[in-house]
């Protein structure tokens, strides 16, 4: 039996045992860059025609990892040993497959420095980032186990005389698991591990930024006991792929973490019966966002700007829950925006594989290439307080940058950009403040700073986002403490980490006898 869900805790870089681990890592897994990653399909590794380098964003030179890309065969054909697989996983014991998952916990807290070091070559994260990486993925894998256990017994029903009635979740079927880059572990294992501990047998295409730190993971699995075709490791192009394993007739359900973009087109695919299907393709899809942080004129101004700050510039503004957009009160619009900017000015760019750095590359050229557009655009759309600097000489790199005065319809204030970029809009009071912040396609997190309690009580009605954070940051959800997930085209609002996530990989039976 395991004791109740904690959350695992951050590591301390400020003792030097703890930063000499990392060091070492960081060191180690040098000895291992170059190495082949092949797909592996039904527990066999095959080794195609067609190979891509994943390199370190902040030095593009270095090639991490050769990986394995499915063409369109093999995509289809990953789902139907998925589906053969999934006879067999079905009947497994759910303890014991709760089971695979905290050993799979164990594991990774045992080597927890060497993934947070591939999370540094391979997403350009900083330490800190990326030993919040690598605690989320033991978090996940340690929640959903106990989720396993707690929903797959017979669940309380209203009894009658005469009859035995017994309602339980089983499995769905096959899973396309398809996770974005910038969590590649803790999302990547997060969708893996849920789908699978439900009973359901995964084709993981894990994001073509990040493959090695998943190939690594799904060893991990293996070396935890999962039989080995459980999950199909199916690296290569998504726009290439996707569709496929999409529209595969044996395809149950589809969990996707990503653009909005791919989202819908993911849920329009899916909603098409192909010839030979039997059932409705369900689809979990957690997209993007444009979040805001609201600055109310009675708020602590030093440490809203500090929140500000952290959320707009942690990983470099790549994550779904940074702050794209601070929205302050008139009032004290100047004195925010210059606290923001003094912080933001001290914030050390460069190479994340070095303790101290604050803000490290962008993921890749693509990103690169949309980010100067925006930051372009922002010197038209408003006033650059500071930033706007670009350099991908050695690595893509962006400098935090600020635009101040920026319209709330402009594409800077609407679009989800994903880089180190925030608009600064000036609201001319609290209601209209909250009007801005409610007025973009997504909703998915969002923060107020204020110490008035019917402002805050307001906010708590009316801002309409998935995660709601009063007097703090408004990126850091920890699982099981703050389920995660958006409103509106921000997703189907999953509630990753939490207790309504799990349940959506299973279907409910109940069997009645009369006695
Ligand atoms: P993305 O471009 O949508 O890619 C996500 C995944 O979808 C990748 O594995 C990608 O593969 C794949 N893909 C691309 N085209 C596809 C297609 N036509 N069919 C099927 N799959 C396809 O997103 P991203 O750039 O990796 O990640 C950033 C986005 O994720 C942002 O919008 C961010 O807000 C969102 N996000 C949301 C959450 C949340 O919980 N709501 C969490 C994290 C990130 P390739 O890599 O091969 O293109
Ligand atoms: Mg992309």
């Amino acid at each position: 039996m395991m004791g109740p869900f904690c959350n695992e805790p951050m590591t301390d870089f400020s003792l030097a045992d703890n930063r000499r681990l990392l060091e070492t890592a960081l060191d180690d897994i040098k000895k291992t860059y170059g190495q082949l990653y092949p797909l592996l399909i039904g527990g066999r590794e095959i080794v195609p025609e067609n190979m891509k380098h994943s390199i370190n964003p902040a030095r593009h030179g270095e090639t991490l990892g050769v990986v394995a890309q499915a063409d369109r065969k093999r995509a289809a054909e990953s789902v139907d040993i998925a589906a053969a697989a999934f006879e067999h996983w079905k009947r497994v014991d759910p303890a014991a497959r709760a089971r695979t998952l905290y050993k799979a916990a164990a594991l990774l807290r045992r080597r927890k420095h060497e993934f947070s070091a591939w999370l540094v070559a391979e997403a350009g994260k900083t330490w800190v980032e990326a030993d919040g990486d690598t605690a989320e993925a033991i978090d996940f894998l340690e929640y959903y186990g106990r989720e396993a256990e707690r929903l797959c017994v017979p669940q309380p029903l209203v009894r009658i005389p005469g009859e035995d009635n017994e309602w339980t979740y089983v499995p769905l079927g096959v899973g396309i698991v398809i996770p974005p880059w910038n969590f590649p572990l803790a999302i990547m294992a997060g969708m893996t591990a849920s789908a699978v501990v439900a009973g359901n047998t995964v084709v993981l295409k894990p994001a073509s930024a990040t493959p090695v730190v998943a190939a690594r993971f799904v060893r991990l699995m293996h070396e935890a006991g999962l039989p080995e075709d459980v999950i199909q490791f199916v690296p290569g192009s998504g726009g290439e792929i996707g569709d496929v394993l999409i529209d595969h007739p044996l395809t149950r359900f589809v969990s996707f973490t990503g653009s909005m973009e791919v989202g819908l087109r993911i849920v329009e695919r899916a909603a098409r019966l192909q010839p030979g299907q039997r059932w409705i393709k369900r689809v979990i899809a957690e997209l993007g966002g444009k979040d805001a942080i609201v600055v109310d004129r009675d708020a602590d101004l030093a440490a809203a700007s500090l929140g500000i700050v952290q959320s707009a510039f942690g990983y470099a503004g790549q994550k779904c829950s940074a702050c794209s957009r601070a929205i302050i009160h008139a009032d004290v619009y100047e004195e925010v925006t210059e606290r923001v900017t003094a912080l933001t000015k001290r914030l050390t760019i460069g190479d994340p594989a070095l303790h101290g750095t604050d803000v490290g590359p962008v993921i890749d050229r693509a990103a690169y290439n949309k980010i100067r557009q925006y930051v372009t655009a922002g010197k038209q759309q408003g006033r650059l307080l500071t930033g706007g600097g670009m350099d991908d000489g050695a690595g893509y790199f962006v400098e935090p940058t600020i635009i101040a005065d920026v319209d709330s319809q402009a594409s800077l204030a609407q679009d989800e950009i994903f880089g180190p970029v925030l608009a600064c809009i000036r609201a001319d009071d609290f209601g209209h403040a909250l009007a801005i912040a409610n007025d973009t396609p997504y909703g998915l997190t969002g923060a107020v700073y204020s110490n008035r309690r019917e402002r805050l009580e307001l906010a708590r009605d009316l801002f309409h986002v998935g995660n709601l954070y009063f007097n703090r940051k408004c990126t850091g959800a920890l699982v099981g403490v703050h389920p995660f997930g958006g409103f509106n085209l921000s997703g189907t609002d999953s509630k990753a980490g939490g207790p309504d996530y799990l349940i959506q990989f299973m279907q409910g039976k109940v069997v009645s006898e009369r006695m």
